[in-house]
């Protein structure tokens, strides 16, 4: 009798009568942070549909429980209401580090919308600019020292999230890894590029020893960390009021308004599908190489031409009003993605045109469910 209770056991296909090709594959325990999130509750439907037991830790900050419920009932899947600014201990081989309040894009133009668009979503009752941009630092730093911690103290492979945004306002495009950036340290939108830059600082910190007090575990330990930078994504269970420009045009042209083009609409921006991140921040973890890699799509659009596939793909009748735009919004944005290919044999696959109808599917039901709750 085969033993059940083994990581390896895998019961066979009583429909084709093998054994599924997962066999000999160490059952994995995985820790995803911010996996109620948008980007962490993909991530998590992946890698539950793998096979894996997966343990979310999130404080809801940006994140809804309503994004992983499919998954409650499930003995593999487990939800902490956790804060990652404060310690904790598990037992886990992998850590996707996701947590991260969604940057409120809109501090940089208007500060106070973004705190009356959090309040209208329902996100948080009362909060500052102060106390958003001290959270997002907080939770990028000590979040992910504590992470470090644990990964180190079990010898799990640990992989960080970054961010295009650790480019600044680049002066090189496209962008590659090799390039170090153009950041603004004390501007408003300083805590979530530098918060990150210094997150990236201390994974590699962790990996190779510095920084950590000389053990006798690292005498024989590395710890193994990998690092994304994620470059403009979209894709269902996106924050529908976060202000970014996908998520705005595509709630817009379900609501009948007009899409708001910032500026002249001719800046451009690279969209990445969510299920393409996710398929690449897998192979980056179960890969060789620490990175960091850029992962993002590298067709680039205008905010007009943007505004055109939604007209196409969502609503034909869908109109543009043009508003102001603020000089610091970067002209250019689009990521080298050569790296991720040859390393990772990564690429995105779905088109903006393939992509945003799939989206929009869910941005109706939620329009409608939000509709109906006003009604009440
Ligand atoms: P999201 O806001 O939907 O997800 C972040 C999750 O982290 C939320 O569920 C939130 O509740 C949780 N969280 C925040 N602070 C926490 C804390 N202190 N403790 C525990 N949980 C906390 O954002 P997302 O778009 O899914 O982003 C996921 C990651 O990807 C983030 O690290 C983000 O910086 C990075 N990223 C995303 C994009 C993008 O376009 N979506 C681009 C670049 C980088
Ligand atoms: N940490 C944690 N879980 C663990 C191990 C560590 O949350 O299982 C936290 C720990 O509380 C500390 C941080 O990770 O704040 C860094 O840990 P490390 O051991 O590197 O540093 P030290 O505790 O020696 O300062
Ligand atoms: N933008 C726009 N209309 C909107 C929201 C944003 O034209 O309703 C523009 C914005 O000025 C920027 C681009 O879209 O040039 C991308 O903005 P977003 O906030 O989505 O991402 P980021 O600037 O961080 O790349």
């Amino acid at each position: 009798h085969p033993d059940t209770t083994s990581h390896y056991y895998r019961p066979i296909n009583q429909a084709t009568g093998r054994v599924p090709v997962a066999i000999g594959r160490k059952k994995r325990r995985v820790v995803v942070t911010g996996g109620s999130g948008f980007v962490g509750s993909h991530l998590v439907d992946k890698l539950i549909a793998r096979g894996d037991d997966v343990i979310v830790i999130d404080n809801f900050f940006t994140g809804r429980k309503e994004n992983v419920a499919h998954h409650f009932g499930n003995p593999r899947f487990e939800l902490i209401r956790h804060d990652v600014v404060e310690p904790i201990l598990l037992e886990v081989d992998q850590i996707y580090h996701l947590a991260c309040p969604a940057s409120p894009v809109h501090y940089k133009f208007n500060p106070v919308k973004t705190i009356i668009s959090f309040f209208r979503v329902g996100y948080l009752k009362v909060m500052s600019l102060e106390f958003l941009n001290w959270c997002n630092y907080k939770t990028n730093v000590m979040g992910t020292l504590n992470m470090l911690g644990l990964a180190k103290r079990i010898g799990a492979r640990f992989l960080l999230t970054s961010t295009s945004e650790v480019y600044g306002d680049p002066l090189e495009h496209p962008q590659k890894e090799t390039y170090w950036g153009h950041v603004n340290p004390i501007g408003v939108r300083s805590c979530y590029d530098e918060g990150k830059r210094t997150a990236e600082t201390l994974t590699m910190d962790y990996h190779r020893g510095d920084g950590v007090e000389p053990d006798m575990w690292q005498l024989w330990f590395t710890l193994q960390v990998r690092i994304a930078r994620i470059f403009n994504t979209y894709g269902p269970r996106m924050c529908l009021d976060d202000g970014r420009v996908v998520s705005n045009f595509v709630a817009q042209a379900i609501r009948k308004q007009p899409m708001t083009v910032y500026g002249d609409g001719k800046q451009t921006r690279s969209f990445q599908y969510v299920s393409d991140l996710v398929d690449g921040l897998m192979a980056l973890m179960e890969g060789e190489h620490i990175g960091p890699f850029n992962l993002g799509n590298p067709g680039e659009f205008t905010m007009l031409e943007l505004a055109q596939v939604v007209k196409e793909t969502i609503d034909p009748s869908a109109t543009i009003e043009f508003k102001e735009n603020t000089a610091d919004d970067p002209q250019k944005r689009k990521p080298d993605i050569s790296k991720a290919k040859s390393m990772l044999n990564w690429e995105p696959k779905i088109t903006l045109r393939e992509g945003l109808p799939r989206m929009a599917s869910d941005f109706r039901n939620r329009i409608l469910n939000e509709d109906e709750g006003k009604g009440n």
